[in-house]
């Protein structure tokens, strides 16, 4: 597994520079919408010495289902913290709505909602917890209430004897610590709360879940990225018939692009890929 330490860092500036933003330091609310475009796009992590992205050619069309495959170390995670612009491309520009995303940080910031593959995990309220990814919206415990069983992951709450008012946490004694997959519906509802948020990104959303979980997440997959641009990143293949097109990555490249249905017929490497899981996933 290829976990990369500086990603939670990264994920708590992400929300925290949100949180700085909203409150008015800097007044800016602005959020791009529009699609995606990488052009020529290579990138190579300081101090390393091989490009994780090589030559990224890709148009993300706004609304688009997509999900992005391959390998652990493929390159997928890297694709996203660059489109999120945690990192700025070593050579070739990101758009996004025609505007480049190192120009426009906040405004690409404010479009995206990710549910990252190491999210937080603070020490606060069940509803704190989910609300921080957006501030500037008010919404009452019902409305709270409703999108967490729209997106199926009320259990989280009503498992609780405090409800949304539960203390949770992960290094605390005072504080209930949930399990891996009660904090990943945490992270979806994080994700789902921030609504003006036209971008969707789940990186590898069903790590920590059991089958039923998973299941049910994908079973909800319509409902979570409903009117939104959503780019679902794993390495289950299990995910092509909820999205549109899939991009199959392959050592710091896309090597192939296009539904499940094009890419079975090409017989390439993704139909490879495909049936060599489907001897354990069927
Ligand atoms: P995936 O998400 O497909 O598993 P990543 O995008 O995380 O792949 O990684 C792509 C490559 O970049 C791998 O070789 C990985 O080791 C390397 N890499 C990822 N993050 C970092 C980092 N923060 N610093 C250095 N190398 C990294
Ligand atoms: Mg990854």
């Amino acid at each position: 597994m290829t976990t990369v330490k500086g990603i939670p860092y990264l994920q708590e500036f992400f929300y925290l520079d949100s949180i700085e933003r909203e409150t008015g330091h800097n007044g800016q609310t602005e959020a791009l919408d529009g699609n995606i475009e990488f052009e020529n796009v290579s990138f190579t992590y300081p101090n390393t010495d091989s490009p994780a992205l090589k030559d990224i050619n890709v148009t993300i069309r706004k609304g688009e289902k997509i999900a992005v495959v391959g390998e652990n170390g493929s390159g997928k995670s890297t694709f996203i913290n660059l489109l999120c612009g945690m990192y700025d491309p070593t050579e070739g520009s990101i758009r996004l709505g025609g505007k480049d995303v190192k120009s426009n940080l906040s405004a690409v910031r404010n479009a995206i909602s990710v549910v990252f593959q190491d999210f937080a995990r603070y020490e606060a309220s069940i509803r704190d917890n989910i609300t921080v990814s957006d501030t500037e919206r008010k919404a009452s415990d019902d409305e709270i209430m409703e999108l967490l069983r729209k997106i199926k992951v009320d259990d989280i709450v009503n498992e609780q004897k405090n409800g949304l008012d539960e203390l949770v946490g992960s290094f605390s004694e005072k504080a209930n610590n949930l399990s891996g997959g009660q904090w990943q519906k945490i992270s979806i509802a994080r994700a789902a709360y921030r609504s003006k948020a036209r971008i969707m990104i789940l990186d590898e959303p069903t790590a920590a879940l059991d089958p039923m979980a998973e299941a049910q997440l994908y079973r909800n997959f319509a409902s979570l990225t409903e009117g939104k641009t959503t780019i679902l990143i794993s390495h289950r293949l299990g995910i092509a018939s909820i999205v549109d097109r899939i991009l199959v990555f392959a050592d710091g490249r896309i090597v192939e692009d296009g539904s499940h249905k094009e890419l079975m017929r090409k017989n390439g490497y993704y139909a490879r890929m495909y049936n060599a899981q489907a001897q354990w996933y069927t």
